[in-house]
C-alpha cells in the first residue's frame, strides 16, 4: 500500500502560529521534509524518532533542487510512508506547493493540504498593520518580487501603482529600493506610507515605517526574510503595534531546565515577547526500582507525613508505584507536604492533593512547617534527590524532628546547547534557574562565561544562594510557579528600563 503526502504550512515564524491540524500531521509523519524558513520552535515539535530532511533553499544556493524534492516525496509515498512536506507560511502562497502535487497526482498518490498562516497577512499583523481597513484600503495584493536568478524581478510595477489598496511584496531583502522607485516612477505618490518588516512574528522582528521616497534609506541594510508593505494602512502601525510593546520584547532569556519541565515557562516567556533559548543543564534519572517501589509501598504506612521537594521526585515515585501495578492509594490518608505549587500540581496529575504547601518557596519555610507538624509527634519521610540540599535536614535536626530520607532520583549535568559565546557577546539578558542542581549543571559547562553580563532568575532563596556563590547577580522568584517567575522577570525589566 502506498503512503501519502501531507503539505503543511508552518506559518511565518512564531511556532504558536502552526495550526492544530498541522501539528497532528507532524505527529503522524514517518518523514518530514522542511524548508529554510521553518523555525526551530516548529522543528522541535517533530517527534524524536521521525526522520527529518532539510531541503531548505538558500538564495543562490539550492541544496535540494525542486525536481528532487518532488521525487523524494513520491518515493517515500511509494514506500508506504506518510511524508509531511513542511513549508514556511502557506504552501500555496508562493510556496510551490502545487508543483509538488503534480507528480503525486500523476502517480495516483494520496495527498492532503493543510493551509498555513501566510506571512503576507501575519507579518503585517505583528507589526500593527491590518492589511485592509475601512476607509484606508479595501483590497489586498500579494506580489512576489523574487527572481529566478537574482537579477531584477520580472514584475510590472506600473500595474500595481494604479491598483490602489494594500500591496504586500514578498521578496529578496535587497529589493526595497527597486520596488519603491519603480512605484514612484509609475506615478505613485512619493509620500505613500510603507513598511519594511524583517523576521516578522519572531523576537528578531525589525520594522521600519516610512514613505516610498525615504523607506530605502530608513531601512538601511535589510535581512531576509523580509517584505515591503505599501499603502495607507501602514500609518496605523504606530497605534496598533502590540507585538513590540509586549513586556519582554527584545529580551533574550535562557531556560536551563528540560523542555518537558519548563515548556510552561518557555511558552509563557515567548508569549510575553521574549526570545527564549532552551539550554537544559541537567536531566533527572529515577532511582526507584520495582523492588524499591514495593518496599516504599509498605514503608509509607509507618509515616505521618511524606515530603516531596520537586516535580521530578513526584514523577520518580509515582511512576515506580504505577510500575508495580499500584496507584495513589498506597499513600492512604498519610499527609503530603510539598515545597511549592509546581510540585503540588505534579502530584495532582496522579490524583493526589498536597496537605502542606508553605507560602514561600524555600527549604526554610518547608522546614518550619514540617517542624511544627513534627512537634505533634509526626514521623516524616522525605523523598528527594541524591543531591538534595542539606538545609532542610538542618532545620529538622534543630527542631528535633524524627525523619527519614530516601533518594528517589538523581540529577545529571548535561549540555545540549552551550551558550558561553552568546553570553560573552552580551546577547543573554536572563538565565533561569529552578534549583541548585541547574546552577551546578550550568557552571560545569559554562566555566568561561562572563557571569556579570546577565541576571540569574532563581526560584527561592536556596537556589539564589548557590547562584550568588558562583558569582551571579540574582533576582528571586519567591514561588516556583510560572506566573511568579514571569512576573519577577517582567518586574526587573521594567525597573531596568526606568
Ligand atoms: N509561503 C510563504 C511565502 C514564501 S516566499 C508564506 O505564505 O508566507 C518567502 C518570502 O516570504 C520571503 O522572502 C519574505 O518576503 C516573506 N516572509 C516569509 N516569512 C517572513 C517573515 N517571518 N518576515 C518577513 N517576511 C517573511
Amino acid at each position: 500500500m502506498p503512503g501519502k503526502v501531507i503539505l503543511v504550512g508552518a506559518g511565518p515564524g512564531d511556532p504558536g502560529l502552526l495550526t492544530l491540524k498541522g501539528r497532528e500531521a507532524l505527529e503522524s509523519a514517518d518523514v518530514v521534509l522542511y524548508d529554510r524558513l521553518v523555525g526551530d520552535g516548529i522543528l522541535k515539535m517533530i517527534p524524536k524518532g521521525t526522520k527529518k530532511i532539510n531541503v531548505g533553499k538558500q538564495s543562490g544556493n539550492h541544496p535540494v533542487p525542486q525536481e528532487e524534492i518532488n521525487r523524494l516525496l513520491l518515493d517515500y509515498a511509494l514506500d508506504g510512508k506518510t511524508a509531511v512536506r513542511l513549508k514556511g507560511g502557506d504552501s500555496f502562497v508562493f510556496g510551490r506547493g502545487g508543483e509538488e502535487l503534480e507528480l503525486l497526482y500523476k502517480n495516483n498518490i494520496e495527498f492532503e493540504v493543510i493551509p498555513g498562516v501566510t506571512s503576507a497577512t501575519a507579518v503585517p499583523a505583528y507589526a500593527g498593520i491590518p492589511v485592509t481597513h475601512r476607509g484606508a484600503s479595501s483590497s489586498l495584493h500579494i506580489v512576489t518580487a523574487h527572481t529566478r536568478d537574482s537579477k531584477e524581478p520580472d514584475i510590472d510595477l506600473r500595474k500595481y501603482a494604479e491598483i490602489g489598496g494594500t500591496l504586500v511584496f514578498l521578496m529578496g531583502a535587497a529589493m526595497v529600493g527597486y520596488i519603491a522607485e519603480g512605484l514612484m516612477d509609475a506615478g505613485m505618490d512619493r509620500y505613500t506610507p510603507c513598511a519594511v518588516i524583517e523576521n516578522g512574528t519572531t523576537p528578531r522582528q525589525r520594522k521600519t515605517i516610512g514613505t516610498l521616497c525615504d523607506i530605502e534609506e530608513k531601512a538601511g541594510s535589510v535581512h531576509s526574510p523580509a517584505m515591503i508593505v505599501v499603502g495607507a494602512v501602514c500609518e496605523l502601525s504606530g497605534r496598533f503595534d502590540w507585538f513590540s510593546r509586549l513586556p519582554l520584547y527584545g529580551k533574550t532569556i535562557a531556560v536551563t531546565r528540560h523542555e518537558e519541565h519548563s515548556s510552561g515557562l518557555a511558552g509563557r516567556l515567548r508569549t510575553a515577547g521574549a526570545n527564549v533559548i532552551e539550554c537544559p543543564c541537567i536531566h533527572t534519572e529515577s532511582l526507584v526500582t520495582k523492588r524499591m517501589a514495593r518496599e516504599l509501598k509498605i514503608e509509607v504506612k509507618g509515616y505521618d507525613i511524606i515530603v516531596f521537594t520537586s516535580a521530578s521526585g513526584v514523577r520518580a515515585v509515582m511512576e515506580g508505584i504505577y510500575d508495580i501495578g499500584c496507584d495513589a492509594r498506597v499513600f492512604g490518608d498519610t499527609r503530603i507536604a510539598v515545597i511549592g505549587s509546581a510540585t503540588a500540581s505534579a502530584l495532582e496529575g496522579y490524583g493526589l492533593r498536597a496537605d502542606i504547601i508553605p507560602d514561600k518557596y524555600s527549604g526554610r519555610a518547608l522546614g518550619k512547617a514540617l517542624s511544627k507538624a513534627a512537634e505533634r509527634g509526626g514521623r516524616i519521610l522525605m523523598l528527594r534527590s541524591v543531591e538534595a540540599n542539606r538545609r532542610l535536614n538542618e532545620i529538622l535536626d534543630e527542631a528535633g524532628a524524627e525523619y527519614k530520607e530516601i533518594a528517589v532520583y538523581r540529577t545529571i549535568p548535561e549540555c545540549e546547547l552551550n551558550i558561553t559565546d552568546l553570553i560573552n557577546k552580551g546577547k543573554i539578558d536572563y538565565v533561569t534557574f529552578t534549583s541548585g542542581s541547574t546552577v551546578h549543571g550550568f557552571m560545569q559547562f559554562h566555566k568561561h562565561a562572563d557571569l556579570s553580563s546577565f541576571t540569574a532568575v532563581c526560584i527561592g532563596d536556596t537556589t539564589a544562594e548557590e547562584a550568588g556563590r558562583c558569582g551571579m547577580s540574582c533576582i528571586i522568584s519567591q514561588n516556583a510557579s510560572v506566573d511568579s517567575m514571569l512576573n519577577t522577570i517582567i518586574g526587573d525589566s521594567i525597573f531596568e528600563a526606568e
